[in-house]
C-alpha cells in the first residue's frame, strides 16, 4: 500500500502475512454459490484466487502518524504465540518488528496501541517473548482498548469451560499482559484520540467493535476493521463472516458503513483486503464495488 496522506496525517501498513486463507464458503457460509462468477471482472485475481477460490486476505497493522504522534492501530497474530487450534497462526514466525524498523520506528517510538477488537489476530504483537514471560511490546506506549469490548472478553473468559482456550488464549497473552501492567487505558467506542482521529462503534463481529476514524482538511479515511473482512461483501453486503459473534448486527453495521461510505471519496483502510488495502467504496447498480484511492 502506498502511504495514504490524510491532510497532515500519514498512514502506513505493516503486514505480517498475506495470501490465500480460506474457501470463500467457508469465510462466507452463507454465499451463493454463483455470486462469485457474477463479480468475476473485477475480484478476481485480486480478491480470489482463480481456481481454488480461496479468499484471498492481509493480516497487517496500520501506522497513523500525526504531528504529535505515532498510533499503532491492530496487532496482528504476533510471534511465539500457541495457537494449536489454528495451525497457521501457531508458533508464528515473522519479521514484523524488522518490518516496523523499515517504516523508520522502533518499539519505543509508538506512542498509541490501539485494537479494533480483541481476536487473536487483532492483539497479538501487543506482547512479546521475553524469558518465558508475555511483555508489552512497546514500552512508551499506553494500549487503547473499548471498555465494552474489554469487559466482554474478561467475562466470556470468565464463564469458559470448554477445553480449547477461548479465542485461542489470546486474553491471558496478549491483553491481561497489558493491564498488568498498568498501560490499558479503556475507553468508551465514540472516544476521541486527538483532534481529527476518533472511534465510532461498530458492533456485530465482536459486541464492542470499533472503527477509527482520521479525518485532516478535506480528507477522510477510516480504518474499519473487521466490519468487512474481504471485497466479496461489497458485492454482497448481506454476508457476515463465520467469525462474527452476531451475524445480523454485523450485517447491520457493515451496511451503515458501505451506504455511507460508498462514492463518498473517503480511504477504506480494512483490516484484511490484500495489496493495496486502500481504497474507496462505490456504487455500481444495485451492488458495490473497491476501487484504488490515489
Ligand atoms: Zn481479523
Amino acid at each position: 500500500m502506498n502511504t495514504q496522506i490524510i491532510g497532515d496525517i500519514r498512514i502506513d501498513r505493516l503486514v505480517e502475512n498475506e495470501g490465500p486463507f480460506a474457501d470463500a464458503d467457508f469465510l462466507l457460509p452463507d454465499i451463493n454459490p454463483t455470486l462469485l462468477q457474477e463479480h468475476a471482472d473485477w475480484l478476481y485475481p485480486r480478491f480470489v484466487e482463480p481456481v481454488t477460490n480461496k479468499v484471498i486476505m492481509s493480516f497487517h497493522s496500520l501506522i497513523i502518524r500525526t504531528p504529535r504522534s505515532t498510533i499503532l492501530v491492530d496487532c496482528c497474530v504476533g510471534n511465539d504465540k500457541h495457537r494449536p487450534s489454528r495451525p497457521g497462526w501457531h508458533q508464528l514466525q515473522t519479521p514484523w518488528l524488522e518490518r516496523l524498523a523499515g517504516h523508520g520506528l522502533q518499539p519505543e517510538d509508538i506512542d498509541v496501541v490501539l485494537c479494533t477488537h480483541l481476536h487473536a489476530d487483532h492483539v497479538g504483537w501487543n506482547t512479546r517473548l521475553v524469558d518465558g514471560r508475555w511483555v508489552p511490546t512497546f514500552p512508551n506506549a499506553r494500549y487503547v482498548f473499548g471498555r465494552s469490548e474489554y469487559q466482554y472478553w474478561d467475562e466470556a473468559r470468565q464463564a469458559h469451560t470448554g477445553d480449547t482456550p477461548l479465542n485461542h488464549g489470546c486474553f491471558d497473552d496478549s491483553v491481561l499482559p497489558i493491564i498488568e501492567s498498568n498501560k490499558a487505558l479503556l475507553v468508551d467506542s465514540d472516544h476521541q484520540l486527538e483532534s481529527g482521529i476518533w472511534l465510532e462503534p461498530a458492533p456485530g463481529h465482536t459486541p464492542g467493535n470499533i472503527v477509527v476514524h482520521v479525518k485532516s482538511g478535506q480528507q477522510h479515511a477510516i480504518l474499519c476493521g473487521d466490519v468487512m473482512h474481504t471485497a466479496i461483501q461489497l458485492a454482497n453486503p448481506e454476508l457476515s463472516s463465520r467469525f462474527c459473534l452476531d451475524p445480523d448486527q454485523s450485517r447491520i453495521t457493515r451496511r451503515q458503513l458501505i451506504d455511507s461510505c460508498a462514492d463518498t471519496g473517503i480511504v477504506m483502510l480494512p483490516a484484511h483486503f490484500p495489496s493495496p488495502t486502500a481504497g474507496c467504496i462505490t456504487c455500481h447498480g444495485d451492488t458495490f464495488r473497491y476501487t484504488d484511492s490515489t
